[in-house]
Formats: structure tokens, C-alpha cells, sequence
């Protein structure tokens, strides 16, 4: 039976502004099994990263979790730890890769005295183990240690400023990785070679993690399964063969149809016409009605809950699956 490493439960996150709590993540639950990816996907401002920043209570002021459960089985729920507990869980049970990870270093000190306060941070009294751990991870990520580990963030490449992130999230050996968009700043090659050894680990060492972008190609590459959120809510989830050989959601469908061809008259991509709607408190009806082709009087009336489809391993919030509605035109 397969082993839950993290259970999401009707988690809300709210911002203030002048007209009220914005949702930006709405009621989402879900769970990870353990030597999983799950790719989590959508527009930008869908409420996915912050989502990651949930994970690890760490969301932006003025953002706030208002309720819901983080629980990781084994430790308990995070939002309910004192803030040293907090502190000493990021890191070694669950770790994030950011878009640009350079950001998250440390420009005046190298890489190596970043892992020594690594050290000192989670009261490690001798960091020599930590720094034969980086040397060892540095060689898997086809990083040169003796180069990497006493340089200044400033004399890395973009790339290898990428790994090296990758490298400090892998050095306390959480039992879960975040990747929140870690290829979007990178070039074609270096984007290749990160995806390429999130692979390997994956493969070999039976990664469990969660995968944040925008990008459906990435994601079909890596995950396992797959989430779809859209403005705030979690509105389609499945297998990765199973969303890609035939997404459910009206939603999901127009980011598979938006994707370029390879093949057969490139024009056939569609873009997604209008922009998701910014949610200011309770909205009990389908926020994807404004663009959804399949519009009927009940997604105004009612809100799409997240129910398994019949005979497939696919979860999905319309009201055009499960449940018998009367169809109008819009
Ligand atoms: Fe479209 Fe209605 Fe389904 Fe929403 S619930 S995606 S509006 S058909």
C-alpha cells in the first residue's frame, strides 16, 4: 500500500486589499505519496507558489493561512509546531528550489561557508559531514566541488547557480523537495540538464516531490501526477498519462489546447481567452465560467466540487462530470 508523505487539507490563504481578502488558495486539499512528483500547473497568480510558501509556513506578508491543515504524517501539522519547531522541520523534512535560486544565496559569502551555517542553523556541532555530503552531491549535479564549493555565488553561471540550489535542498536529505519554477530562468541546455538529474534522484533514490510551472512540457517530463489550479482552487487532478492523454476539466483542456504542435498545421494551438478572476472572499460558483465554453445555469448558481470520475484515476470540479445537468447555450 503505498505510503502518504504529506496530507494538504482544505487550505486557504488569504492578501488583504482595499476590497476585501483576496483568496489566492482556495479550500485546496490533497495528498503525496511518497516517491512521487506531483506537477502542479496553471496561469500565473493561479495560487500555486503560494501554495509552496504553505508548505512550509512561510507564506509572503501580508499573506495569511486562515485555516486549514498541513500534516506531515509521522511529525504532525506544521501550522500548529511552536516556530523553533518550525524552524528546525524546513530544511530537513521538506526543502525548496526556487526560480532563481541565486536569490536565495548568500552573495558575500561562498558556497562552502553557507553550508557551515547550514550546520550551525539545524545544531549540528561538526559540519565536515555535511560538506563531504555537498562534495558527493556536487558530483552527482556534474558540479565541480573544489571550483564550486569556494566560490562566491557571483562567479557561477546561472545553471550552475541552479544546481548548487539544488544541492543545499538535497543536503539535509528532506523526505520532500519543492521545485517552484527552478527551470524558468534558465536557458534551453542548462533547463535540460537540471530536469535531466531531477530524473536520475527521482529514479534512483525515489524522490518524493512536488513540481511548481507553467509549463505543461516540463511537467509531462517529470511528474507523476498532476494538479491543476485555477484562480485559487485546485480543479483537476490525475495521473500525468491520464491528463495528457485526455484532461477532463474544460479548464485543463485549454492548456493542452494552448500547447504549439509538432506536427500537423502549427495554427491549431489556442490561446485561452480572458484572465483569471482576482477572488475576494466566499464565491460559491465556478470562477471558470467567464471563459468556458460548456457554461450552464448551475455553474452560476453552484460550486464544482472535486469528485473522482467514474472508472478512471481522475479527480475533477465541473459540473459536466458526475452529476446529470441540462445543458444551455451561452
Ligand atoms: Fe465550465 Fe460549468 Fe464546468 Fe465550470 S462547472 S468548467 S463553467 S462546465
Amino acid at each position: 500500500m503505498s505510503e502518504i508523505a504529506l496530507s494538504v487539507n482544505n487550505l486557504v490563504v488569504e492578501f488583504p486589499t482595499d476590497s476585501g481578502p483576496l483568496r489566492a488558495v482556495d479550500r485546496v486539499s490533497f495528498e503525496l505519496e511518497r516517491g512521487t512528483i506531483m506537477g502542479l500547473i496553471g496561469e500565473s497568480g493561479c495560487g500555486k507558489s503560494t501554495v509552496a510558501f504553505a508548505l512550509l509556513n512561510s507564506v509572503p506578508t501580508p499573506g495569511q493561512i486562515v485555516s486549514g491543515q498541513v500534516d506531515y504524517p509521522g511529525v504532525g501539522d506544521l501550522l500548529k509546531m511552536s516556530d523553533e519547531a518550525q524552524r528546525l522541520f524546513r530544511w530537513q523534512h521538506v526543502a525548496v528550489v526556487f526560480q532563481a535560486s541565486q536569490n536565495t544565496l548568500n552573495p558575500l559569502r561562498r558556497i562552502d561557508e553557507q553550508i557551515r551555517e547550514l550546520a550551525t542553523a539545524h545544531r549540528m556541532r561538526d559540519p565536515k559531514a555535511l560538506l563531504e555530503r555537498a562534495d558527493s552531491l556536487c558530483r552527482r549535479l556534474r558540479l565541480d566541488s573544489r571550483r564550486v564549493l569556494h566560490a562566491y555565488p557571483h562567479q557561477l553561471s546561472g545553471g550552475m547557480k541552479q544546481r548548487v540550489g539544488i544541492m543545499l535542498a538535497l543536503l539535509l536529505q528532506p523526505d520532500i523537495l519543492v521545485f517552484d519554477e527552478p527551470t524558468t530562468a534558465l536557458d534551453g541546455l542548462s533547463q535540460e540538464s537540471v530536469l535531466q538529474i531531477i530524473r536520475e534522484i527521482h529514479d534512483e533514490e525515489g524522490l518524493t516531490g512536488i513540481f511548481i510551472t507553467h509549463d505543461l512540457g516540463i511537467v509531462s517530463e517529470v511528474a507523476d501526477t498532476v494538479a491543476v489550479m485555477y484562480a485559487g482552487r485546485m480543479v483537476e487532478r490525475a495521473s500525468s498519462h491520464t491528463i495528457f492523454s485526455g484532461p477532463k476539466h474544460p479548464y485543463s483542456q485549454a492548456l493542452m489546447n494552448a500547447l504549439p504542435r509538432l506536427s500537423g498545421d502549427p495554427h491549431l494551438a489556442r490561446g485561452l481567452r480572458g484572465s483569471p478572476p482576482k477572488v475576494i472572499g466566499d464565491q460559491f460558483k465556478c470562477l471558470f465560467r467567464d471563459r468556458c465554453e460548456y457554461r450552464m445555469e448551475v455553474c452560476d448558481q453552484s460550486e464544482p466540487q472535486l469528485i473522482q470520475v467514474a472508472g478512471e484515476d481522475a479527480q475533477v470540479a465541473c459540473f459536466l462530470h458526475g452529476k446529470e445537468v441540462e445543458r444551455v447555450s451561452v
